[in-house]
């Protein structure tokens, strides 16, 4: 299964991602996650990165892109993958569209996350992440609105809704019902 996660930042995608990966026995491909090891490790890629997700805003594309373009061309994204972070605009999702073309494959759906801004900002001060204070936190919700949210009508009926309030095994056990996996 090719799926896309999608959800305002602090939907608890990436706590989704890593039970789904599981039990569904694909990778999860996380970018923020690939961001936050490139900046760890001090690349490049990483020092880059880092002034853009300290300021809440987006990476810009063709770095992003290039990242998860090299991580889909390994063998373990055969059987599929979770895409969790990417695409973040309708551009990305047009990139990643014609990067999964070239391959012959297709994405099989795209996860919606349903959760409300007040419970968002909550998770996002709880877990306390280096880029959670409460003024990123707002340009990316900001971030989200504009650029993210409009890919709910570009990917259409592609979209399979989660509502994901509630604990992270009623989120989980909706997600595997509405992929038909439960
Ligand atoms: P969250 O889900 O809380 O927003 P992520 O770990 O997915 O956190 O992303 C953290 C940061 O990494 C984002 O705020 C952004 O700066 C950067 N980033 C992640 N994915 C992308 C992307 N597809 N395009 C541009 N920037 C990205």
């Amino acid at each position: 299964m090719r799926l896309v996660l999608l959800g305002p930042p602090g939907a608890g995608k990436g706590t989704q991602a890593a039970l789904l990966s599981e039990k569904l026995g694909i990778p999860h491909i996380s970018t923020g996650d690939l961001f936050r090891a490139n900046i760890g490790e001090g690349t490049p890629l990483g020092i880059e990165a880092k002034q853009y997700i300290d300021a809440g805003k987006l990476v810009p594309t063709d770095v992003t892109a290039r990242m998860v373009e090299s991580r889909l061309a390994e063998s373990d994204t055969e059987q599929g993958f979770l895409l969790d972070g990417f695409p973040r605009t309708v551009e990305q999702a047009d990139i990643l569209e014609e990067l999964l073309a070239k391959q012959g494959h297709k994405l099989d759906g795209v996860l919606n996350f349903n959760v409300s801004e007040d419970v968002v900002v909550e998770r996002m001060l709880a877990r306390g992440r280096a880029d959670d204070n409460e003024n990123t936190i707002r340009t990316r919700l900001g971030v989200y609105r504009e650029e993210t949210a409009p890919l709910i009508d570009h990917y259409g009926d592609r979209i399979i809704n989660i509502d994901a309030e509630g604990s992270v095994e009623e989120i989980n056990d909706r997600a595997m019902t509405a992929l038909g996996r439960s």
